[in-house]
Order: structure tokens, then C-alpha cells, then sequence
């Protein structure tokens, strides 16, 4: 459902990523792992479309996110063509940035109501839904400084399914977290992963989260996937003497 082809990613000399190619398929979950500045969240914001590739091409769900394609030749996408594709990616940050003055319930109903166009009644059925999913159906009428961090992560979270999106990214969500509440925020995202439809990209440092949660594992190193393969191969057989390394920080 994801398909990055070839993409350079630099910013002014600096080449962040090079030569990447990776496909993730409808339902699959990929942990990306790898030492701080090595290109991580620059893959997933670039399908955020919050980068643009330096050289390549990147598809959701067969459509290109940042070209189109006219009389059989690629020209950049316009503001309109960015919109669209990007209704299709939900993305939950390390910081879950709530609207303050909303309680719960609004918070997770603007963006659907004001986005995608669908009625309140719907909006608020499927935030309702998600809130339950995430273990806050009673704080629906609580405002965001009322709830934990923990609890606000959950809440961020929801939001982004209410959006129904094809694809979910998630940049070290419990990274802000205090360590007790790292846990309940990780317990959502495996329940989520466990439903199995979600396409989830997770950038974790969570090295037992991943185990448990992905179906690939990306060791990212210097802009490049240095190494890659299910959980088991990856994380417990390291090949390298840097990913090796990476992973003898965690224990
Ligand atoms: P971290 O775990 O610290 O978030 P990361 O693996 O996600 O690291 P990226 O955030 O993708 O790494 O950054 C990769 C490199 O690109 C870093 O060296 C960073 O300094 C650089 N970089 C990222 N965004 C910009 C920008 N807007 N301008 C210049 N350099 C940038």
C-alpha cells in the first residue's frame, strides 16, 4: 500500500536518506528503529507529505503523493493533489498537541466534521467508538488538562482513527511520556496492531514493543536501511556490528 521508489531526501548538502526503497503491504506493521538523526521521521513525514523528496517517488494506495502524472509524465502535485493523498495518513506525534479549550469529544470531531465533510452525528458515533478503543469512553466531555499524558496520547491517537486513514504513522508516541505511563499508550497500539487491517509505520525505541507489535523490522543507519526482517531476525540474530551496537544500548 506504501511504495517508496529510489527516494534521495537532502537538506542543502546534507543527504539524509538515499537510495530508498521500501514497500509496506495493506495491513502491515514496520518498526523503524535506528540511532537519533538517522532518517526516521524524515520517511514518515515525507508520506505525511511535510517533506518533499529530493529525488524519487512515493505511492499510497497506487496513487503518487508527491507527482501526477499528466499526458504519461510526472509533474509535481499540486496543493490540491497533497490534500487529498494526505486524507489517507493519519500521523500521531511524540507531542499530542490537543486543542485546549475543546473538551474530548470536539477534539476528536473538528477534523472530520471540517475535513472530510462528514455530519456531527457520524463524526461523533465514530469518535465515540474510537475513545471506547483507546480505553476512554468516560472522558468524552473532560477537557485534554483534566486527562494524563498518557491519557491525552490515547486520546491523540483516537483522533487520528476517527480519520479513517489507510495508513497510521506513529513518531515515538510515548518518547514525552513519563515512564509509568509509556506502558498504557503501547497496550492501545498493540490492541490496534492485533485488529489487523491498520497499515501502521511505528518509530519506536521500545525495542520489546516492536518485538511484540511488528511484522518487519527497519534498522535505519546513516539514511539508509541498513538492515531489515522480521522482528525475531533483526532484533534477536543482528548482522551488523552497528545494529548490534544500537541494541546493546536497550539491555
Ligand atoms: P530522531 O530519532 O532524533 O528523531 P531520526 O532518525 O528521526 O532521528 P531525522 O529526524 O529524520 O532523524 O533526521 C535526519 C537528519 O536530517 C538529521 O541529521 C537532521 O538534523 C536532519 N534534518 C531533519 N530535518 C531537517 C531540516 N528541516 N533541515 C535540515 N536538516 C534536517
Amino acid at each position: 500500500i506504501v511504495r517508496y521508489k529510489d527516494v534521495k531526501k537532502a537538506f542543502g548538502d546534507t543527504v539524509v536518506l538515499n537510495e530508498l526503497n521500501l514497500d509496506v503491504k495493506q495491513g502491515e506493521k514496520v518498526a523503524l528503529i535506528g540511532p537519533s538523526g538517522s532518517g526516521k521521521t524524515t520517511i514518515i513525514r515525507m508520506l505525511m507529505t511535510l517533506e518533499e523528496p529530493t529525488e524519487g517517488t512515493i505511492e499510497v494506495d497506487g496513487e503518487m503523493l508527491w507527482h501526477k502524472e499528466v499526458n504519461g509524465k510526472l509533474v509535481p502535485a499540486d496543493e490540491k493533489h497533497l490534500r487529498k493523498v494526505r486524507g489517507n495518513i493519519g500521523m500521531v506525534f511524540q507531542q499530542y498537541n490537543l486543542f485546549p479549550h475543546m473538551s474530548i469529544m470536539r477534539n476528536c470531531t473538528e477534523a472530520p466534521v471540517h475535513v472530510l465533510g462528514i455530519s456531527k452525528d457520524e463524526a461523533k458515533k465514530r469518535a465515540k467508538e474510537m475513545l471506547k478503543k483507546v480505553g476512554l469512553g468516560d472522558k468524552v466531555d473532560q477537557y485534554p488538562s483534566q486527562l494524563s499524558g498518557g491519557q491525552q496520547q490515547r486520546v491523540a491517537i483516537a483522533r487520528s482513527l476517527v480519520m479513517q486513514p489507510k495508513v497510521m504513522l506513529f513518531d515515538e508516541v510515548t518518547a514525552a511520556l513519563d515512564p509509568e505511563l509509556v506502558g498504557e499508550v503501547l497496550e492501545v497500539l498493540k490492541d490496534i496492531a492485533a485488529e489487523g487491517d491498520t497499515t501502521m509505520m511505528i518509530i519506536t525505541h521500545e525495542m520489546d514493543f516492536a518485538r511484540d507489535v511488528a511484522d518487519r523490522v527497519l534498522f535505519l543507519d546513516n539514511g539508509k536501511i541498513a538492515e531489515a526482517g522480521p522482528p525475531g531476525d533483526v532484533l534477536e540474530n543482528p548482522k551488523s556490528e552497528r545494529l548490534q551496537s544500537f541494541l546493546g544500548r536497550f539491555n
